[in-house]
């Protein structure tokens, strides 16, 4: 019941209210007679009465529900004077429908439905829902479209049924409110810092300041500095996945790679179960900008791209794992199974490893609020054109660190090479060296390290501290551009020998398995593993983690769209 669920303060505003019309067209429509025909070929009828709850707040199975005659009204779970109550998002009358993407997952609601004045109903379940927006290419648009406005204003105006009660201070808070927006969970928060009543609530609930962040959720069930993956399990993000039945494909990896091969088996009718450790969008969904996708001429925020992503997986009916990650994978017998943390055995036909690579990173506090804004791991013409004229310092001794100073030298007024040993002869083809010693702009400084770096607010980095490690000297530079060339580190770990890598840990396929590999590996087909194959039948690797990708975005994506045309390949086999 709502009284049951404590959760956002009240807010005087509607969902309506906050939309521009063109917004609120799309957010609510309503259909015509010929369109709510189509949806009542495949839909139970049903007579309701005023008052008549049809959805609860945190209830599973949530159905798709157009309204016929009456009007049905949504409701959030929100704090009025103090004390758990109700607030009305929207009214919905004949021609309009009810729902928001949860509907396309197997995650519980997040609003109440309840019939305002009686009337009639179409229902469809969430299966029926899935195949239909799927055939009617009009009405899907339209559906789509409207759950996903629905739910980025649900997110802006943060009403869902959690409240999180932090600060901006504390590490904690920004983790689990950067987890809630990454995931486009709605959550209201109350700011210890500015908002009086937050202490008071804290107080009525018996917890104390010092315990934020605290999170409630469920059915008043009151989180101290939880965990990502406790604040998933108490939202339930992962409830009602079916994990005993073997799967066509198993993804491993929810970043733009995983993403791509979650959208392309689901569209060609493979039933894909995809398993991330974090949130879903990989490195992608931390970069504040991106300029070289295909498409946005202006660029797109990471968060964006893989959240748009994610709706079109949960589209299709991919089913996502997420705060899960991958331990092991049983590679001796088939059909293969992977081991997740809490000890589940995931079975599958074939596997798509997209766990893509770390960047190896400086031990600095603060390096996240500068990244892609100031601190760049690539170098790139965008790079070199924001550094223009300008000091910049590369770090790394290896041949990527040499390749991006040179090239920065062509536009920056001075590149600082910082390397913690004595000199490049161990770490950098001699070629990269000479051409080093003959720019006259590239300074070398040997047994340094970033100590410090600093800012007058997040992301806008302007000084830069090293030291030497042998004689202990600190200098302080004004500049603000630091390339950190100190090379990716695989996400592999977890494969623990099953399949060929290359030096560095990266996952060999297809041609860049040597003969020797595919012997060590005992390969026991007559044809040679397929292009993005590994050297396990029917276990691909694709983006970041495969040897040899090209470490963008595009080839992440389009590497895992190819990975499921071999995978088809492979299932019928
Ligand atoms: C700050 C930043 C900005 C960038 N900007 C650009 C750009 O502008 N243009 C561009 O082309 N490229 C850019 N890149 C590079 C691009 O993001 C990567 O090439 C791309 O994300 C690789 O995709 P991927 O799916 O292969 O791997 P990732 O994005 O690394 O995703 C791998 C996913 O696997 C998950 N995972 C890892 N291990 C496990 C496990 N054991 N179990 C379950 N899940 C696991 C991770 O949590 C992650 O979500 C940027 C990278 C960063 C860090």
């Amino acid at each position: 019941m709502l009284e049951n669920q404590v959760i956002a303060p009240e807010n005087q505003v509607t969902a309506l209210e906050t939309m521009s019309e063109e917004q609120r067209q799309q957010a609510f429509p309503r259909l015509t007679d010929a369109q709510i025909a189509r949806v009542a070929k495949f839909a139970a009828r049903r007579h309701v009465n005023a008052g008549e709850v049809l959805v609860e707040s945190g209830g599973k199975d949530m159905p798709f529900i157009l309204v016929l005659s009456g009007s049905l009204e949504v409701l959030r779970c929100a704090i009025r004077g103090g004390q758990p109550g109700s607030q009305q998002i929207v009214v919905h009358g004949p021609g309009n429908f009810f729902g928001d993407m949860t509907m396309m997952t197997s995650r519980p609601s997040i609003v109440t439905a309840r019939m305002k004045d009686a009337g009639e109903i179409l229902v469809l379940d969430r299966k029926c829902l899935q195949e239909f927006v799927q055939n009617d290419a009009e009405l899907g648009d339209i559906i789509i479209r409207a759950y996903v406005i629905r739910r980025v204003n649900l997110v802006k105006q943060g009403w869902g049924n959690a409240l999180l009660i932090g600060s901006a201070f504390s590490a904690g808070t920004v983790r689990i409110k950067e987890f809630l927006e990454r995931n486009g969970y709605p959550c209201a928060y109350m700011d210890l810092e500015k908002d009086e009543s937050a202490e008071e609530f804290l107080n009525k609930m018996h917890v104390k300041a010092s315990d934020i962040p605290v999170l409630i959720c469920g059915k008043n069930k009151v989180l101290r500095n939880p965990t990502n993956q406790e604040v998933a399990e108490c939202l339930g993000f992962n409830i009602g996945i079916d994990t005993d039945h073997m799967r066509d494909v198993v993804i491993v990896g929810a970043g733009p790679a995983g993403l791509s091969s979650a959208v392309y088996a689901a569209s060609e009718g493979l039933k894909p179960l995809m398993v991330e450790m974090a949130v879903p969008g990989g490195q992608a969904g931390s970069s504040s900008k991106i300029e070289n996708y295909l498409g946005f001429p202006t660029g797109i925020s990471g968060t964006n791209l893989t959240y748009r992503a994610t709706h079109q997986a949960e589209k299709f009916g991919v089913e996502m794992m997420i705060t899960t990650k991958a331990m092991k994978l049983d590679c001796m017998k088939k059909p293969y199974a992977i081991e997740v943390d809490g000890g589940r055995k995931l079975m599958a036909r074939a596997i798509v490893i997209a766990t893509g690579a770390a960047y190896r990173k400086l031990p600095l506090t603060n390096l996240s609020d500068f990244e892609g804004t100031g601190i760049y791991y690539w170098a790139t013409p965008m790079e070199a054109q924001l550094c223009q004229g300008q000091e910049v310092i590369v770090v790394g001794g290896g041949n990527s660190a040499g390749q991006a100073a040179i090239f920065l030298s062509a536009k920056a007024k001075h590149v600082h090479i910082l390397i913690r040993a004595d000199g490049l002869q161990s770490s950098m083809s001699r070629y990269l060296i000479r051409r080093i010693e003959n720019t006259k702009n590239i300074t070398v400084h040997a047994n340094t390290e970033v100590t410090g770096i600093e800012g007058p607010a997040k992301g806008k980095l302007e000084r830069i501290q090293w030291t030497n490690n042998k004689t202990g000297a600190v200098e302080i530079q004004e500049i603000c551009h630091l390339f950190l060339m100190t090379g990716a580190r695989p996400n592999t770990q977890w494969l623990d020998g099953c399949v060929a890598q290359d030096k560095q840990g990266f996952i060999k396929t297809g041609p860049a398995l040597t003969p020797e590999d595919l012997t060590a590996a005992r390969w026991p087909l007559a044809r040679p593993p397929y292009f993005l194959e590994t050297s396990l039948p029917g276990v691909f690797a694709v983006g970041d983690v495969r040897a040899g990708n090209m470490k963008r975005i595009a080839s992440a994506v389009g590497e895992g769209s190819v990975a499921i045309s071999l995978i088809h390949q492979v299932l019928a086999e």
